[in-house]
């Protein structure tokens, strides 16, 4: 996917050494590619959606109505806060390695600090940080990019379009409707 500047500016940490403040910074063979500051940014924003979902009272999920242009229903109800919990679970842990994925789930999930990780995976203080920036540019990078619904924007996940088949598709099929179920057409008595 492409990345343009327009996206990446608002993200990008203005002193970051490595893009200056644009969010994008050259790669291989003159390619532009999104700056690891952007996609940690990225990473927090979905992460701390999460932490929300997560955290506030089961009361305060909401149930919202999904309009899209099926045959049959022209909508669906849908629990929004708990598809985006399974979603960011299931990224997390397709994009993640496996030893990754234990570092997240003690740091990130269950809350734990860098000693207590440490200690319990075994590793030291500079590993343990360079993971973390790791993961969560990884993470950063599969929320923006994960098809066909990324979790990156939030508004376009939250509010965005119709889930269930591609709109422009549907109006045609509608127009299309059988021979047998036209209405004839109105002759001149009428
Ligand atoms: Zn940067």
């Amino acid at each position: 996917m492409d990345w343009s500047r327009s996206e990446t500016l608002a993200l990008a940490k203005h002193n970051c050494t490595q893009c200056h403040g644009s969010g994008l910074r050259l790669v291989r063979n003159g390619v532009l590619a999104p700056c690891n500051c952007v996609l940690r940014t990225i990473f927090r924003i979905c992460y701390g959606r999460f932490i929300k979902c997560a955290t506030q009272e089961r009361h305060l999920s909401r149930i919202s109505l999904e309009p899209h242009c099926g045959r049959q229903r022209p909508s669906t109800w849908g629990r929004k806060d708990e598809e985006y919990m399974a979603d960011f679970c299931l990224v997390t842990r397709r994009a993640l390695t496996e030893p990754e994925h234990q570092l997240f789930r003690y740091h990130f999930l269950l809350g734990a600090d860098w000693k207590l990780c440490t200690r319990k995976l075994q590793m030291d203080r500079g590993n343990f940080f360079h993971s973390v920036y790791r993961i969560e540019q990884k993470l950063g990078r599969a929320f923006r990019e994960v098809q066909p619904y990324a979790l990156f924007p939030l508004s376009d996940y939250f509010h965005g379009p119709s889930r269930l088949g591609p709109p422009s598709a549907r109006p045609e099929d509608r127009k299309q409707i059988p021979e047998h179920l036209r209405f004839p057409p109105i002759g001149r008595v009428a």
